[in-house]
C-alpha cells in the first residue's frame, strides 16, 4: 500500500517534540532550521545544537518506542515531513533486497549504539550538552553521509557547486614557484562551504570520488595551460592532482588519465598524480603495476602524507616514486619536539639517496621554511607561502613572485 508523508508546519518558537515523551515518528526538515535542546537531571536545559534542512530529527522513534531523548524546538517557520515507524516498517519491507539488508545493519548497530550509550550513561556521570552532541551528530550520521553523497553527485552534474583551488609549491633553493597541487572545493547550495575533509571521505565511501577526480583532472589540466599561458610557457610548471584507492580500483583509471592528457595536449610529466601511502598498503599489487604504467607514460607520482604511519622507506623502493611530500604533522612537531626535527631530517637525507624529491606540507611561518631547506629539503608547500586560491588569484600571484624575499638570509 502506498502512503503519502504528512508535511508538517511549525511556526518560530513552536515545540515540535518533547523530551521524555513518546514519539511515534521521525522527520526530514524540508525547511527551516530547529534547536536540540537536553534537560539534565539538575533540571538545567542546554542547547546541544542545530539542524537545518535535509537533516532527520527524532529519528530514534522509527528504531525503538523509547521516550524522545531530547526537545526540539522550531527556530525558524519550518515544513517537516513525517516518517512514521509505520509507514518506515512498510517501506523497508517492500524495498529492494539490498536496500533492506543495508538498512536493517544500520538499524542494528544504531541500535546497539544507543543501548551502549544508555549504560554508559547509567553507569558514569550524565553526559555533557557536548557528549550528546557527539552522540547526536553519530547517530544522524548515516542519514547526512546519504545525503551529502546524493547532493554531491547532483553538484558533479550541475556543475558550478564544485571548483578547485591551486597552491603553490616552492622552489627552496630559489624562491620560484615550481607547480601546484589542485584541491577541490564544495561550495552547497544550502549549507555553504563544506570541507573537503568531510565530503572527500564520503565520495571516496560511496565511489563517488572516481567521477570527481576525472572531474579534477580535466579542470587542473586546463587551468594549467590557462596558467602558463598568462605567465609565460618558461616556467615549466606542474599541477599535482590528488588519487584515491577507489580511483586506483578503477579499470579504466588509465584510459581516462591518457584520454584526458592528450586532450588537453598537455606533457604527462607535468602531472603529479599524489596518493597516499594507505594506498600502496591496501592494494600493494594493483598500486604497482598500475604505477609502472602511469611511470611509463611519463606521468610523475608523489607519495601524500609521507609519515603518517602505515609504510617505511625501505617499503618505497618496491614503487615507481619521484616525490615524497613530508606530512604537515612533522612541520608542526618540529616546532616543540627535537625528535620530530630528526625524524624529517632522516626521512630527507634517505629519500635524496633513493633519488626522490621531498616537499614538505604545512609550512606555516619563515623559521620552519628555513629549517627545512637547512636540512636539504627541494620544495615546500604552506600558508607561509601562499595559501590554496582560485585560478584568477594564483595567474595574479605568479606574475609579482618574489620568493627570493621569502626565502632571504
Ligand atoms: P592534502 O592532499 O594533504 O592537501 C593539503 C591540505 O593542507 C589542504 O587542505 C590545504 O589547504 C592544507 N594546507 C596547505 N598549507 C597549509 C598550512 O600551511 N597549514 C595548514 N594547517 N594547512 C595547510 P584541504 O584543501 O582542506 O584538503 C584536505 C584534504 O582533502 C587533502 O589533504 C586531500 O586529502 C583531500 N582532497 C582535497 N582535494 C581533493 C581532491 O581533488 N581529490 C582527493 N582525492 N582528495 C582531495
Ligand atoms: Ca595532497
Ligand atoms: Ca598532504
Amino acid at each position: 500500500m502506498e502512503t503519502k508523508n504528512t508535511k508538517k508546519t511549525y511556526k518560530t518558537g513552536e515545540i515540535i517534540m518533547v523530551q521524555g515523551e513518546p514519539g511515534q515518528n521521525a522527520y526530514i526538515i524540508e525547511e527551516g532550521r530547529v534547536e536540540i535542546i537536553v534537560g539534565k537531571p539538575d533540571g538545567n536545559f542546554h542547547s546541544v545544537g542545530t539542524r537545518g534542512p535535509g537533516t532527520i530529527i527524532g529519528e530514534m522513534a522509527i528504531v525503538d518506542n523509547e521516550p524522545r531523548t531530547a526537545t526540539i524546538r522550531a527556530l525558524e517557520d519550518c515544513k517537516l515531513l513525517e516518517i512514521t515507524r509505520e509507514d518506515f516498517a512498510r517501506r523497508l519491507k517492500s524495498a529492494d533486497p539490498v536496500i533492506q539488508t543495508v538498512a536493517q545493519v544500520i538499524l542494528t548497530r544504531y541500535r546497539d549504539t544507543i543501548a551502549r550509550a544508555e549504560i554508559l550513561r547509567e553507569s558514569l556521570t550524565f553526559p555533557g550538552p557536548e557528549d550528546m552532541e557527539r552522540e547526536f551528530l553519530r547517530q544522524t550520521n548515516a542519514a547526512e553521509t546519504i545525503k551529502i553523497a546524493n547532493d554531491l553527485k547532483a553538484a558533479l552534474e550541475q556543475k558550478g557547486q564544485l571548483y578547485l583551488h591551486y597552491q603553490p609549491v616552492i622552489c627552496l633553493k630559489s624562491g620560484k614557484v615550481q607547480g601546484f597541487e589542485a584541491l577541490m572545493r564544495w561550495q552547497h547550495p544550502e549549507r555553504g562551504f563544506i570541507s573537503p575533509g568531510v565530503f572527500i571521505p564520503i565520495a571516496e565511501e560511496s565511489g563517488i570520488i572516481v567521477e570527481a577526480s576525472r572531474w579534477a583532472l580535466e579542470e587542473s589540466c586546463r587551468a594549467l595551460k590557462r596558467i602558463e599561458g598568462h605567465v609565460g610557457y618558461d616556467h615549466d610548471l606542474f599541477m599535482a592532482v590528488n588519487f584515491s584507492s577507489t580511483d586506483f580500483a578503477e579499470e579504466n583509471f588509465l584510459d581516462h588519465i591518457y584520454g584526458t592528457l592528450s586532450k588537453a595536449d598537455i606533457d604527462p610529466k607535468k602531472i603529479h598524480l599524489e596518493i597516499t601511502e594507505r594506498l600502496l598498503m591496501v592494494q600493494p599489487d594493483n598500486a604497482k603495476q598500475t604505477l609502472e604504467l602511469c611511470r611509463k607514460a611519463g606521468l610523475h607520482i608523489a607519495i601524500d602524507d609521507f609519515g603518517t604511519g602505515y609504510s617505511s622507506l625501505s617499503y618505497l623502493h618496491y614503487y615507481p616514486v619521484d616525490t615524497l611530500k613530508i606530512d604537515q604533522s612533522f612541520i608542526r612537531n618540529m616546532r616543540k619536539d627535537k625528535s620530530a626535527m630528526a625524524l624529517a631530517k632522516s626521512i630527507i637525507m634517505l629519500a635524496k639517496n633513493m633519488d626522490m624529491v621531498t616537499i614538505a606540507e604545512g609550512v606555516e611561518t619563515e623559521a620552519e621554511a628555513k629549517t627545512i631547506r637547512d636540512m636539504g629539503c627541494d620544495q615546500a608547500q604552506g600558508f607561509y607561502f601562499a595559501r590554496p586560491a582560485s585560478e584568477k588569484d594564483i595567474t595574479a600571484l605568479l606574475k609579482n613572485w618574489d620568493g627570493r624575499r621569502l626565502l632571504a638570509s
